[in-house]
């Protein structure tokens, strides 16, 4: 049970490590901003892209790519 918790522990911080400095470009604002909380996430075709919140209103952002 300590090994799946452990597992589960440095995936979680994996995904976590990259979070806040990362820019892409905000739909609703109609400009680049600081990604905030981003995370690495998987797309369905198998490629890396990340996902994060605009500071400025909110609205989720999205880039392909690793950070
Ligand atoms: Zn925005």
């Amino acid at each position: 049970m300590l090994i799946v918790y452990e597992i589960t522990f440095i995936m979680f911080s994996h995904i976590r490590s990259i979070g806040g400095n990362m820019e892409a470009y905000c739909m609703k604002c109609k400009a680049k901003r600081e990604m905030q909380s981003a995370e690495q996430i998987t797309m369905k075709n198998g490629r890396p892209a990340t996902q994060g919140v605009c500071p400025n209103c909110g609205t989720k952002m999205f880039k392909i790519g690793k950070s």
